[in-house]
């Protein structure tokens, strides 16, 4: 399973990751299994074999990883009404006993540790080493809201009471979220959304993404194992049109947190202003990106060349952060090609369980065709300038993308997000830096953007032109650490809010002022 040792031209050993050999023997258990994943809601569900869908490895359509059954409209209502009588006692309940559950979710994913990262390569096509990150990641969220959580929701804030009376500002939850998230980050974005609701005294009912339904399922038993109730948070999977709609088009869901999609934001947005007789909602939003990294003729071709790769490449190229425009400088354009083509064809892609495979495949058949369809545009038009080869016979009968690079004139050469292993480069010179600064922002997109450049005054004076929810100098911009680099863009990119940040909590939160004259 875990592939041979690899070796580049000189024989030195790559990708030697000792620290999954503990965890091997456990992992293989976890990659024959066949798993089961059902709505997991307040009240017992009957099997419903008309409901269930097979989950098939993003890698090989041939591998069966076990089976979904979608929630119905019915169901989702049903869930509903457990979720809003449930939130005056959860909301109630001391934010030390919430956060307990938290910490108790955060031993357990580390216990599960093979399991959980085993299902993200089976399910999500994601590398092992992208597993250990992600899991780690979620178990981040877990400890860091916990903490913050007892800090914001523990005592009220005592407030000044000049005439005699006293005033405290209380902190509570806002009422039911429905919590809808990505496949690409299955675990960490997906635990992520729900602990954060929960925590701040909300009810959730969470609907994973379609593609990754039996590790959300997985991550929810466990959250139950912790002490979670029923009724506090329901696992609806299912699709957007059944569960998805229901959910943002109900008066009694207080807020959406979402991650996906900026059009499919637009829509959960809409839908949320067309209820009539529903409070005004909450909407969390973390969307796309067409993110884009500047390097000037002072950046050293090497480390570029490391942090393009990382930003553009690793998890397929399918992160919100990921790096989609690179801007180099005319003086550096050519070096810092030459490295890159050198670099890409040492990538190899294939099965993500082995270790000595860098890139995996795309999530599905329809983002391959998508991505395949945009490459064979700019082939075209003559623009390639490097493709990693494929091994056609590691790569049949997946969905797998070579990573490519494309030269294009500008950023406005691209209609859309393109959600892959897809770099596109444009040159510039230094007199054309202000334009390049225009394009980026005049997009509307705002999540991650890097600068490369010794020149200290003009990294800092482009981070600081740059409209954007996270800037990186002189390194990668992907994997926003919890607690350290909080997350989350604007504009066309989201709301704003920082997952992983102080003030994330704040976000699910309702402030109540009292005031006590007696
Ligand atoms: N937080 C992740 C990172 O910094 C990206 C999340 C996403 O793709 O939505 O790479």
């Amino acid at each position: 399973i875990f592939g041979p040792k690899r070796r580049n031209s000189r024989g030195v050993n790559l990708n030697i990751r000792s620290h999954f050999y503990p965890l091997m023997d456990d992992m293989a258990t976890f990659m024959e299994k066949a798993y089961l994943a059902k709505p997991l809601l307040a009240f017992d569900v009957a099997d419903d074999a008309l409901n269930t869908h097979t989950v098939t490895s993003p890698f090989d359509r041939h591998q069966t990883v076990g089976h979904v059954q979608w929630t119905t409209q019915e169901q989702t209502a049903k869930a509903l009404d457990a979720a809003w009588a449930a939130f005056p006692r959860w909301d109630a309940t001391p934010v030390a006993e919430r956060a307990a559950i938290l910490r108790r979710l955060a031993d357990l994913m580390e216990t599960h540790m093979a399991e959980l990262m085993t299902l993200c390569s089976r399910e999500g096509g994601k590398l092992l080493t992208d597993g250990v990150d992600e899991i780690k990641e979620a178990v981040d969220f877990c400890r860091y809201y916990a903490m913050r959580a007892e800090d914001i929701f523990g005592e009220p804030i005592e407030l000044p009471g000049p005439t005699g009376e006293s005033n405290r500002l209380m902190m509570g939850g806002k009422g039911v979220f429905a919590a809808i998230s990505p496949w690409n980050f299955p675990v960490a974005i997906f635990c992520g959304q729900v602990v954060a609701a929960a925590v701040a005294g909300n009810t959730v009912l969470a609907k994973p993404a379609e593609q990754t339904s039996i590790v959300a399922h997985r991550v929810i038993e466990l959250l139950y194992e912790a002490g979670m109730p029923r009724d506090v948070v329901q696992l609806l999977p299912g699709d957007g049109p059944t569960v998805g709609s229901v959910l943002t088009s109900a008066p009694r869901v207080t807020g959406v947190v979402f991650t996906g999609g900026t059009d499919t934001a637009q829509i959960i947005n809409r839908a949320l202003a067309a209820r009539e007789n529903a409070p005004l909602p909450t909407l969390i939003a973390e969307t796309g990106g067409m993110n884009a990294m500047i390097v000037d003729s002072t950046a050293l071709p090497e480390q570029v060349v490391v942090d393009v790769i990382q930003s553009a490449f690793q998890s397929a190229g399918q992160r919100c952060s990921a790096l989609r425009v690179l801007y180099l400088q005319d003086d550096v354009a050519d070096r810092v090609i030459e490295i890159l083509k050198g670099a890409m064809n040492e990538l190899r892609v294939g099965d993500p369980r082995y270790l000595g495979t860098d890139v995996g495949p795309v999530i599905d058949e329809d983002a391959r065709k998508n991505l395949q369809a945009h490459i064979e545009t700019l082939k075209g038009e003559n623009r390639l300038i490097a493709e990693t080869p494929l091994s056609a016979e590691q790569t049949q009968d997946g969905t797998f993308i070579a990573p490519a690079a494309f030269q294009i004139d500008s950023m406005n050469a691209l209609t859309r997000e393109q959600f892959g292993p897809i770099l596109h480069i444009v040159r510039y010179k230094t007199k054309e830096l202000d334009h390049v600064i225009d394009d980026i922002n005049g997009r509307g997109y705002g999540l991650t953007f890097g600068v490369h450049s010794r020149n200290e005054s003009f990294a800092a004076d482009v981070a600081q032109k740059i409209r954007a929810g996270n800037v990186y100098i002189n390194r990668n911009i992907i994997g926003a650490v919890v607690g350290v680099q909080p997350f989350g863009g604007q504009g066309l990119s989201g709301t704003g809010p920082k997952a992983g940040g102080p003030n994330y909590l704040l976000r699910f939160a309702t402030e109540k002022t009292v005031t006590n004259n007696t």
